[in-house]
């Protein structure tokens, strides 16, 4: 391994991060692909290669210029984690070694990290029954888990299992035509999307009403669990958010969870995002009750530093996870006793990389407090940005954030819906802020995601500043 080109490649990224976080650097400086292709100079090193070291970092030189800055603190928009400054490492050995954690004959450390982490999430969900987090069998009647890629792949996972049980035969037999899931009518578009990937269709999915907030009305769940009784269906799961995407609220888990439990019915927690607010000490009151689920998916690329993509899925019931997938496939089942624990006969993926150490650093490099500490800071921070715009009458606000995620919406001289999607298309050009929008209660808002550990109020109240004068530039 040649230890210059490494030292040099971590000089150009201790660069990009510094220069990023002391606002040095534009957050997004967005070029047309033609462009980057050329600067890159794609077609030259594809077919003859680097030919010297010197063009090896040049390439990773202007690969960092054309990439989206998240250290930078001005950096406020998707749910993408800001990882710390050594989190590449896991990656790094991994992509030097190549060792998929899904079998454990192939990464044992891996496999390890993995099983350490799972049982660090049962445990702070209340699933652990008491084991020691060094306890690596699964058996039934306990919490389980695996690590996949994403909640989209998660969620799939989680309702796949939750057919298995109110229809055993499905894996085999195909679909009846009796199953439905309700949820949240601002369920993450990866629900319904699952659903018609199991082949059960879009128009499976019931959504429930919601408030003004976009968060569920329980009282409207138990009408459209009616309806659908009455209608012959058969309620294949409950679905709620913790948090929506758009608005970062959470769904009332208490008391859905007491529902699916008075009527015996499987309730997912897609905890994509919020399932983090179990870590924090402030703000673990949001996913109060969400140990009464029988499945929750937690992304940790999201609000834990982890570079993406990294997901956990998680079952009360081991039982749940291990009859999800009835196949078998004869070179990596085994029947007799081995060393270890395989993942693979409970993912949709066969390979998989080494996510469990990826997770597992994150919080070796600045231990378990920290990252907790950190999503309180950030929730906190949310809550600190809608009182400063409050205040402000150039702006609607429209619910206190229980999240890191805050709508709000410019309405000094227009109610206009383009109006928002323009103004945050020509301040994100502008290359100083990122930030996102969203439709939130069928109106366009703009939209911060505070997961950069170094954005501050001052950053945001410059932000503030900054969209003022952009809209007075548009009109
Ligand atoms: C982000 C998100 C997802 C999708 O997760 P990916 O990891 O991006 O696939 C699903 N549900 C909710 C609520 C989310 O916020």
């Amino acid at each position: 391994m040649d230890l210059t080109v490494l030292n040099a490649v971590g000089q150009l990224i201790d660069t990009h991060i510094k220069t990023s976080k002391s606002l040095n650097s534009p957050v997004l400086n967005q070029h047309a692909p033609e462009i980057i292709a050329k600067e890159l100079k794609l077609k030259e090193y594809f077919s003859s290669g680097f030919k010297q070291t010197s063009d090896l970092l040049h390439f990773v030189s202007v690969y960092l210029d054309h990439t989206n800055h998240l250290s930078n603190p001005n950096y406020m928009g998707h749910q993408v984690a800001v990882p710390q400054d050594l989190s590449g490492i896991p990656e790094l050995i991994h992509g030097s070694i190549n060792n998929p954690s899904s079998l454990y004959e192939m990464g044992p450390a891996g496999a390890t990290c993995e099983g350490f982490m799972i049982n660090w999430m049962l445990d702070k969900i209340g699933w652990l029954n008491g084991r020691d987090y060094y306890d690596f069998e699964f058996t039934t009647g306990l919490g389980s888990g695996f690590l996949t890629h994403g909640g989209s792949l998660a969620n799939l996972s989680a309702l796949a299992a939750a057919r298995s049980v109110v229809a055993p035969n499905a894996w085999v037999e195909g679909n009846p035509n009796d199953l439905v899931v309700l949820g949240s009518a601002s369920a993450h578009y990866s629900i319904t999307r699952a659903l018609s990937l199991l082949g059960l269709g879009k128009k499976a999915f019931y959504p429930v009403a919601v408030d003004k907030n976009e968060v569920i009305l329980i009282e409207d769940l138990k009408k459209v669990y009616e309806q659908a009784l009455n209608n012959g269906k058969r309620i294949m799961c409950v679905v709620a958010n913790a948090c929506a995407t758009s608005s970062g609220l959470f769904d009332p888990l208490d008391a859905m969870g007491d529902f699916c439990q008075t009527n015996g019915l499987w309730f997912h927690v897609d905890g994509a995002h919020g399932a983090s607010a179990l870590v924090g000490v402030k703000s673990k009151k949001y996913v109060k009750g969400i140990e009464k689920a029988d499945s929750v998916i937690w992304d940790a690329h999201k609000m834990m530093r982890v570079p993406s993509l990294c997901t956990a899925v998680l079952f009360k019931d081991f039982m749940h996870q291990a009859n999800a997938f009835q196949q078998k496939g004869s070179y990596v089942f085994h029947d007799n006793n081995v060393i270890g624990m395989d993942s693979m006969p409970y993912t949709i993926e066969c390979t998989k990389s080494a996510l469990g150490t990826k997770l597992f650093w994150s919080f070796a490099l600045e231990g378990e407090r920290a990252i907790g500490d950190y999503v309180d800071s950030r929730f906190t921070l949310a809550k600190e940005f809608y009182d400063c715009l409050k205040q402000d009458e150039d702006f609607e606000v429209p619910y206190i954030p229980e999240s890191n995620i805050l709508c709000f919406r410019y309405l000094k001289h227009t109610d206009d819906d383009d109006f928002q999607k323009r103004l945050r298309y020509s301040l994100i050009n502008q290359k100083e802020y990122y930030i996102t929008s969203c439709v939130f209660n069928t109106k366009r808002y703009l939209r911060v995601v505070l997961i950069n550990p170094d954005t501050t109020l001052t950053h945001l109240r410059s932000l503030k500043k900054a969209i003022k004068l952009e809209a007075i530039k548009l009109l």
